[in-house]
């Protein structure tokens, strides 16, 4: 069996060991006959599933018990909508920080249904860069700040926390969900689609503070109610059980790696052998400043589209698949989920190096 690297911003690669459990189990979990693509999700079985999904995702976040932890689906771009209707609820207001398009999505659905205002962007330079946001520029009257912590498409993560005072901050974490510890208690929602470090597609994860549940707007869909789900434990409707069941399976190999601090040290082994190549290659660079750069998706440029095309062409030849930067930034793009394995990147710069010599 020949597995390639694929370094996709989504749907990426999932743990080996993870598929292999799966496939040892896709016909009949746990003795009970059938696949968990076919069992009833309100049977006893699968509430096992979801229940121990929850209750690792708890115990490796370190989510206090006052957070809810949510299986929901519609992707993280159902959420810039149930974020407006769940909690622009006091005064019809909210700060957002745009630092690409995925922010920018979530303010432009935002102010369909309220006060939203941009307090800082990055798009001057293709949000190539983190734009600073102080309390200074946040309205104390706002229900809520807003941040895409990890900008997939650019490569950038903000290197802190934004310091928001009582203004509730709700971030998007899709890219870099799981990638490394997180204060949860700073944050009143976080928030991420499945298919970049978690699970396949189909899931959303949602972990929201209690006190901010049960205000959602009159006009708020019920399934895009955050309480209803709550109030049901992920079960109000039928969830993405298979899904559910791959994240529970992610889980458990994150736990067997040691948990997150394992991973982080890790994702940084890995960045560290890209970004220091682009520090002495003098054809590949990344764009990105130093402090900026995320440890899950990294760009970078020779400076020539044409040599990029033909970098992309023979890498993908040689089995590292999915390296053609976003159609909005060109270049290339790696990124380099927690289950791309340091083999995967060390292969992947020797690659480099190799076309760097033959192509001087
Ligand atoms: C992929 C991604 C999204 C969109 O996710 P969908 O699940 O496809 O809606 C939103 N935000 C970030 C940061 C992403 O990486």
């Amino acid at each position: 069996m020949a597995r390639v690297y694929n370094f996709s911003a989504g749907p990426s690669m999932l743990p080996l060991e993870a598929l292999k459990k799966a496939q040892a189990e896709l016909l009949d979990y746990e003795g009970s006959g059938q696949s968990v693509m076919e069992m009833s999700h309100r049977s006893k079985v699968f509430d096992g599933i979801i229940k121990d999904a929850e209750k690792l995702m708890r115990e490796i976040m370190n989510i206090p018990d006052n957070y809810k932890v949510l299986f929901l689906q519609g992707g993280a771009s159902s959420q810039f909508a149930a974020i407006p209707m769940n909690f622009m609820n006091k005064n019809n207001k909210a700060d957002y920080i745009e630092t690409g398009v995925w922010a920018k999505k979530a303010f432009q659905e935002a102010k369909r249904y309220g006060n939203a205002r941009v307090i800082a962007s990055s798009a001057d330079k293709t949000y190539s860069y983190i734009p600073k946001v102080t309390k200074e520029d946040i309205d104390p009257e706002a229900d809520y700040v807003y941040y895409c912590m990890n900008n997939t498409i650019y490569g950038t993560k903000y290197p802190y926390i934004p310091e928001t005072g009582d203004v509730p901050l709700i971030a998007d974490i899709s890219s870099c969900f799981l990638s490394e510890p997180l204060d949860v208690t700073k944050f009143a929602v976080v928030y991420g689609g499945a298919q970049k470090n978690i699970a396949p597609a189909g899931l959303t994860v949602v972990i929201v503070r209690e006190d901010m549940l049960g205000n959602a707007m009159d006009i708020t869909p019920t399934m895009f109610n955050y309480k209803i789900h709550a109030d049901n434990d992920s079960l109000y409707n039928t969830p993405p059980c298979f899904t559910i069941y791959m994240c529970k399976l992610v889980l458990e190999w994150i736990k067997d790696m040691g948990g997150l601090e394992a991973i982080k040290e890790n994702n940084i082994k890995k960045a560290k052998l890209l970004y220091d190549f682009f520090e002495e290659s003098k054809m590949f660079k990344s764009v990105i400043p130093a402090e900026d750069r995320s440890l899950m998706n990294i760009p970078f440029v020779t400076g020539n589209e044409e040599l990029d095309a033909k970098f992309v062409k023979e890498a993908t030849a040689a089995g590292f698949i999915n390296l053609k930067g976003h159609r909005t930034t060109g270049g290339m793009r790696a990124s380099v989920y927690n289950a791309m394995p340091i083999e995967g990147v060390e292969k992947l710069v020797e690659f480099m190096k190799k076309f760097e010599a033959e192509n001087a």
